[in-house]
């Protein structure tokens, strides 16, 4: 609540700022109301926190940003190793192949976890799965159960897409990338909001008691995705593998596969040690890669 006789001048200026971050408010005469309490990212927190987790990052935090993986490529350029970038609002938030991902102010986390990491770049595919995992596992410790994911990057509940992560990496020197691992989680989103995302969308705070807070889960799944890209290595494919069939959202499903231009139709056979998809189809089992396709129900 904000008393707008003590702005004096700056009445408009403030709300056009507010107006601009798409933040909803309502004035009854003078006192500016808003319509749900937002929970702002405290940075310094966060920083702190994961310092005493062993965790040591660049932390930087945006009211509104163009995207958080461009936030976190710039940190890089700036010799920042190891960072974090989140923000309030992203205005070109990213999907695979140029989608956008809808980044409303307050509502949600939008971070990118930078971080350098040898790696054979066979294996570049798979840690979209070691972020989904690690996500997974941060919210279900804290109660949020039964998140699944969706081949190769998305965070599913009850068959709704709840987040999604996108990785840039980009080549430092042999088997060495620098990684923008960048992830999504809606966490308070209005029924409006939901229904006007295609395919249907849902948020933490559908999924029963509100457990944590927007600045918990942050650190959660910050500290999580952190430790569990740093540990991953050739030899725990297989372990990975069998952590993604467990949780795997389309898991035996009839599904389809579309892939330029063409849809071909088949049955979810789970990933292979490569990290593709394995479709069973009539003509036999077919392999996918994450960059070529999208996968969706039959
Ligand atoms: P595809 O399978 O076609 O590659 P995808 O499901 O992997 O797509 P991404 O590119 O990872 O999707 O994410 C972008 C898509 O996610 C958008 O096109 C939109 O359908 C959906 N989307 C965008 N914002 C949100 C959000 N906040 N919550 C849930 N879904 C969203």
């Amino acid at each position: 609540m904000l008393d707008l006789t003590q702005v004096g001048n700056y009445r408009a200026d403030l709300l056009l700022t507010i107006d601009n971050l798409g933040v909803e408010y309502k004035l009854d005469g003078q006192v500016l109301r808003l319509r749900k309490r937002i929970e702002m990212i405290d940075i310094d927190a966060l920083q702190l926190s994961l310092v005493q987790r062993g965790l040591k990052t660049t932390c930087q935090y945006r009211l509104e940003t163009k995207s958080t993986n461009l936030d976190v490529i710039a940190l890089f350029d700036q010799k920042a190793i190891t960072s974090v970038a989140t923000c309030e609002k992203q205005t070109h938030g990213k999907g695979r192949r140029g989608n956008h991902w809808v980044s409303p102010f307050g509502q949600n986390i939008y971070c990118t976890v930078g971080i350098l990491k040898s790696i054979k770049p066979a294996n570049l595919g798979l840690l979209s799965i070691v972020t989904g995992l690690a996500i997974s596992k941060a919210l279900d410790n804290f109660g949020y159960k039964a998140v699944k994911l969706k081949w190769p990057n998305d965070l599913y509940h009850q068959g709704k897409k709840l987040g999604g992560i996108l990785i840039e990496s980009r080549p430092v020197k042999d088997d060495e990338y620098f990684l923008a691992i960048g992830f999504g989680i809606n966490v308070d989103m209005s029924n409006e909001a939901l229904a006007a995302i295609e395919p249907a969308a849902t948020c933490l705070n559908l999924m029963g008691s509100k457990l944590l807070t927007r600045n918990q889960i942050l650190l959660e799944t910050v500290s999580q995705v952190l430790k569990d890209i740093a540990a991953f290595s050739d030899k725990s494919i297989s372990q990975l593998v069998r952590a993604f069939d467990e949780i795997d959202a389309f898991k035996g499903m009839s599904v389809k596969v579309l892939s330029s231009g063409k849809t071909i139709t088949g049955i979810n056979a789970g990933i292979a040690q490569t990290g593709q998809l394995q479709l069973e189809t009539e003509q036999g089992m077919m392999l996918f890669s994450a960059a070529d396709i999208s996968l969706r129900h039959a």
